[in-house]
């Protein structure tokens, strides 16, 4: 095997002054993005010309945006699917347009979907449905109780203790949360805020206390009550649950009994039938208002 190729000096300082010289020209671009004097249809087009422009990195590049800043850039690319390190060149057509779109100016804000119901319902089953279609972003909520088999931190749940869940109501990190079967949930707010600005749709899947008070505090939130086809379905859904204990299992059943009186509280009421109409469902309600 030979040696690497190596670079001669001359070589070597003409590479660091190109390299010296596409920074200076991207952060122009951005400089000049920041001030609204380029829109990012302007630089999409540069990009199609400029291979050093094509180069840059579409997450510097929202990020320069008015008003946009690198937590939002980010949600709004995940929602997007572009993956993080994608440069401009890398983009799609649909994604750019997509893109384009997302800073029309006047861009409105996005639907917060509430989805309650008793537990053993089906909510978690529509709520990653509706994840893994991105009908809309999921919230993920944080609660003290202990991970399930195949549940993962940050997915599923943010598994906090008893303090750290302390400090998060303390700080005023929580939208709303509730007591639910011996521990505690809450829909952190930042995300949920951060998502809604881009102008997309956010469903949170909660217990119906929670829901109860994001509707005082976002009366404009829409507040589904998810149905059992009946009652006896309820049942025979809660005592498969291998997960739960025997106890556990009799207290989600004197709940649920509770929790059915409190449909009248919500907005709409759908029929868990099939999880693909109940999803439907979901997205003309947050389309019709
Ligand atoms: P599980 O422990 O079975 O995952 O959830 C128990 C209950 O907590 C379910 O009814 C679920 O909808 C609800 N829940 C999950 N996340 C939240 C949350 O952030 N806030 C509230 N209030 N309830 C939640």
């Amino acid at each position: 095997m030979g040696l690497p190729p190596q670079l001669s000096a001359e070589e070597r300082s003409a590479a660091l002054e190109k390299a010296k010289q596409s920074r200076q020209v991207r952060s122009l671009v951005k400089n000049r993005v920041k001030t609204g004097e380029l829109s990012l249809s302007d630089v999409f087009k540069l990009a199609q010309d400029d291979p050093i422009v094509g180069k840059m990195r579409v997450a510097d590049l929202l990020a320069a945006l008015s008003g946009v800043g690198k937590i939002r850039a980010s949600a709004i690319m995940e929602r997007l699917s572009i993956a993080p390190t994608r440069r401009i060149q890398g983009l799609g057509k649909h994604q750019i347009s997509a893109l384009t779109a997302e800073f029309v100016p006047g861009n409105k804000r996005g639907k917060l979907v509430v989805l309650s119901g008793p537990g053993g319902v089906g909510k978690s089953t529509i709520a990653a449905y509706v994840r893994k279609h991105q009908s809309f972003w999921v919230s993920v909520s944080s609660t003290t109780r202990k991970p399930r088999t195949n549940e993962k931190n940050g997915v599923d749940y943010f598994f906090l203790t008893d303090k750290e869940f302390d400090e998060e109501i303390s700080r005023n990190h929580f939208l709303e949360w509730a007591h639910f079967a011996g521990a505690r949930y809450g829909t952190p707010r930042e995300p949920v805020e951060k998502v809604l600005s881009t102008g997309a749709n956010v469903l949170l899947e909660i217990e119906i206390e929670g829901a109860k008070q994001v509707k005082a505090h976002a009366p404009e939130a829409i507040l589904v009550f998810l149905e059992p086809p009946s009652w006896e379905e309820l049942v025979s859904r809660l005592e498969k649950r291998a997960t739960d204990s025997e106890q556990r299992r009799a207290e989600r059943l004197a709940l649920a009994q509770e929790e059915l009186a409190a449909a009248s509280f919500f907005d709409h009421r759908l029929v868990n039938d099939q999880v693909e109409n109940v999803v439907k469902k979901l997205l003309s309600l947050a389309s019709a208002r």
